[in-house]
């Protein structure tokens, strides 16, 4: 299967290549030629597998020059390495009703749905830098708000052949969020705070990425720059099995039966979760309806209500911090997806640029809204959720979990829809204890990692062991710089 770019489909790329290069030269993303089919008959041999064995399944549609042996060992050392996800089923569903299923996607080593993409893609990059006769070790550069930058350092450790280096803004992330990554294990690993806030260490990062004299330095001591970044097709696919998976689970739970529609409701930032289900349900699934939940950075329901993208609003921080954003990358290989035109993408993503707003065309407005359903939450409305469902069934939701919850029970209401429906839940509470405690009525918290153990008192649920395991680690990493001096940390790390 060849991979072409949403601004230029002309050019045809190996799915390595186009691991490899992470964005398009033309600015565009990588996406395959076509969608591979997934037959009723696949799905039902899907029913018997485990999550990784439906992984490589999935996979291996996209990706022909990789064996499925291959797959299969990148598969069992991202999902099954016993301490990494905390549940055999990888992915557990927990359901409140018959009809209502919580996807949980944050059993793995940083209890975040980025986990799911981010313990895969090393395995992936460091196979397609083979397959594109690369020899260099890969330095992955990350600029992090917070969840990326610990996944990834959990994806990348000791992986053979990778160095992987992390900037956060020193007064932009949570003091969890800081813990986890500051005490990061790991031989291969560089974690550095930079003065400022999350903009700061971004553009520092893109800096270096552009400063060909510091590039062919590193190439000289044997270095590639690379990036993790979510627009990178590596971190979309591995996201795709997931849905798949579930409606195989859902299958063999009985809950539903072969054939029958689901919905699936996703919190949504940079939209990369949502538009891998929209791939599962282009390949064969049957899913009737996507729900785009957003928090009130509510850009993408304006967007699909109305057919306007018009970024062009104040930016909210919010308690669902990871939804906190106002463009949403992946949506540029939806708009490809439904036009099949480079030329329609581009013009669209020149006016982007250039003026902060786009319309599409009616055609295009319809075919979104055949697909998908969209909604967004405040936080006050967040905070009631989290209280509502806790103390219906005790079951515990994140801030963003609980943002797409909200959607799906406004859609309910408005339009009396049955189906039954999936929300995709994308973090533990535990990684939010101060927004879930305040919303389970509790003001007077504890500070630092000492809020863990109120939680769970408070829950009377356990904090998974990978944030438990916080307090007594050693801080490994001090090193605080300004913006300017980000290159001489990449230089002197990289001897
Ligand atoms: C990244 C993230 C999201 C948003 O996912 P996108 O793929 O960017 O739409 C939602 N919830 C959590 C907890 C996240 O970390």
């Amino acid at each position: 299967m060849q991979y072409i770019s949403t601004r230029d489909s002309s050019l045809r790329y190996s799915a390595a290549q186009a691991i490899v290069q992470g964005l398009s030269r033309d600015g565009g993303l990588f996406l395959p030629e076509t969608i591979p089919a997934l037959t009723a008959e696949d799905l039902q041999s899907m029913v018997g597998m485990t999550y990784q064995q439906r992984a490589v399944k999935v996979m291996k549609a996209y990706l022909d020059e990789f064996t499925e042996e291959e797959l299969a060992e990148y598969a069992a050392k991202a999902y099954a390495v016993p301490g990494k996800f905390d549940d055999a089923a990888v992915t557990p569903i927990h359901s409140t009703h018959h009809k209502t299923h919580f996807l949980e996607l944050w059993h793995g080593p940083t209890c975040a749905f980025k986990d799911m993409a981010l313990q895969m893609l090393p395995y992936l990059l460091t196979a397609s830098l083979r397959k594109t006769g690369e020899e260099k070790t890969a330095c992955i550069l990350v600029a992090t708000s917070g969840d990326t930058g610990k996944a990834a350092l959990e994806g990348f450790r000791d992986v053979d052949g990778t160095r992987i280096m992390v900037f956060y803004p020193k007064d932009g992330v949570s003091e969890i969020q800081q813990l986890q990554m500051v005490t990061q294990e790991g031989s291969n690993v560089d974690v550095c705070a930079v003065v400022g806030n999350f903009d700061d260490a971004q553009t520092g990062v893109k800096t270096i990425f552009s400063d060909e004299a510091l590039r062919a330095e590193l190439a000289g001591r044997g270095y590639f720059l690379s990036s993790a970044n979510s627009i990178n097709w590596g971190r979309v696919l591995p996201q795709i099995v997931y849905y798949v998976a579930t409606y195989a689970e859902l299958v063999k739970r009985g809950d539903i039966q072969m054939g029958d529609q689901i919905n699936f409701c996703v919190p949504t930032g940079n939209f990369g979760n949502i538009l891998a289900g929209y791939y599962a349900k282009r390949m064969g699934v049957p899913i009737d309806k996507l729900l785009c939940a957003s928090n009130a950075n509510n850009v993408l329901t304006d967007f699909i209500r109305t057919g306007i993208y018009d970024r062009n609003r104040p930016f909210h921080t919010t308690i669902s911090p990871s939804m906190d954003i106002l463009i949403s990358s992946n949506l540029e290989r939806l708009l490809y997806l439904l036009s099949g035109s480079d030329a329609e993408v581009r013009g669209y993503m020149e006016q982007l640029n250039k003026t902060g707003r786009y319309e599409v065309s009616k055609d295009m407005l319809e075919k979104i809204q055949d697909n998908f359903l969209c909604g967004f939450c405040d936080d006050e409305r967040t905070t009631n959720a989290i209280g509502k469902v806790f103390s219906h069934g005790k079951y515990l939701m994140d801030t963003h979990t609980a943002v797409a919850y909200t959607v799906m029970m406004d859609h309910r209401a408005a339009t009396g829809d049955a189906t039954p429906t999936v929300v995709v839940s994308t973090a533990s509470p535990f990684k939010f204890c101060d927004s879930v405690l305040t919303a389970l009525g509790v003001q007077d918290q504890r500070g630092g990692v000492e809020i863990l153990d109120q939680l769970a008192e408070v829950s009377g649920k356990a904090a998974p062991a990978p944030l438990a395991g916080l307090k007594g680690k050693a801080r490994r990493f001090n090193q605080v710089v300004e913006k300017q001096q980000m290159a001489d940390v990449v230089r002197e790390a990289l001897v």
